[in-house]
């Protein structure tokens, strides 16, 4: 027990342990992102695509880009050098299943070589209904959608474009598939018994009140946790955002948000957006100490 108070016990249950979900097990348990996912399959205005995926990460940060062989081999090099590793995510840079060979050769040859390390993955959602099934294959426990709307039409302001089906779409119909490819995803999902997590950037003037109407349907359809994250703008990384002149929210306004939407999917308050190469217990970073020439060296 010791879970919050609107989620059910059988799922504090599978999370207590996880760093990412508890704020208890973070300082007991570490994670680690591997990033062999290297292309995206949309744009979001936020995105300045020189740093890791800002889905999942804080903007402008740039890992270090690993071939599936090289991640498994640092995986297996950093969970004898700290025993509490028990999460391993792929998270970027770009969208863990817009190269999904990459991304599951490395969960194939994870599950053989450290049977023991949980997987999760995140993703925008676009490839996920059809990669379930595969994703299922691989006992990954849970999967991260990042939604920012469920409005199309709100979707048409985040979304520059996406590539689908060998084609660039834009506006409103870009956003439409996107829509119906998230939540059918998430239904899936739901349906094969698979956490599912939601992330939402909270852009101050585009879908802050609509992010309520988010965490509705994605509750609605079995999300057991909604992550509020704040749109960081920061001049330093390079002005992430083709929304000009766009401003992250302040503390105040994430909270209002926030508080708006408890009682709807559990929010999840502590998650650090690290970078898509982090390793170690959630706050801290020792990533510097596993690049792949000192993983060399190990040998
Ligand atoms: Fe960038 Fe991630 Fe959006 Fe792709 S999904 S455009 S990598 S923020
Ligand atoms: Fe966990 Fe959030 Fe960090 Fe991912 S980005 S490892 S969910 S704290």
């Amino acid at each position: 027990s010791g879970g919050p108070d609107d989620m059910p016990q059988e799922i504090w249950d599978k999370v207590k342990n996880h760093p990412c979900y508890s704020e208890e097990a973070h300082h007991h348990y570490a994670r680690m992102h591997v990033a062999v996912a290297p292309a995206c399959n949309i744009q979001c205005n936020y995105c300045n695509r020189k740093y890791d995926c800002s889905n999942e990460s804080r903007p402008g940060v740039v890992s270090q880009k690993l071939t599936p062989e090289q991640a498994v081999k640092k995986v297996v090099a950093v969970a004898s050098e700290i025993p509490q590793m028990t999460v391993l995510g792929i998270a970027g840079p770009g969208d863990s299943l817009a190269s999904p060979k990459k991304t599951f050769d490395t969960f194939r040859m994870l599950q053989e070589q450290a049977p023991d390390i949980k997987l999760c993955l995140s993703t925008n959602g676009l490839a996920l209904p059809d990669l379930v099934d595969e994703i299922c294959k691989y006992n990954i426990d849970h999967v991260t959608i990042t939604i920012n709307m469920v409005d199309p039409e709100v979707g048409a302001k985040i979304y520059p474009w996406i590539f689908w089906e060998h084609k660039r779409l834009t506006g409103v119909e870009a956003a439409t598939i996107l829509h119906r490819q998230q939540m059918k995803g998430l239904e899936m999902l739901t349906a094969r018994g698979v956490l599912t997590k939601i992330n939402s950037v909270l852009i101050p003037g585009i879908n802050d009140e609509h992010l309520i109407e988010v965490n509705r349907e994605v509750k609605k359809r079995g999300a057991f946790l909604h992550n509020i994250m704040p749109l960081i703008s920061e001049a330093e990384h390079g002005t992430v955002f083709g929304l000009t002149g766009q401003r992250g929210p302040s503390a105040q306004e994430l909270k209002a948000v926030q508080d708006a939407c408890m009682g709807g999917a559990n929010l999840m308050r502590h998650c650090r957006q690290c970078r898509a190469d982090a390793v170690g217990l959630l706050g801290e970073d020792r990533s510097e100490e596993f690049t792949l020439d000192k993983i060399e060296q190990m040998e």
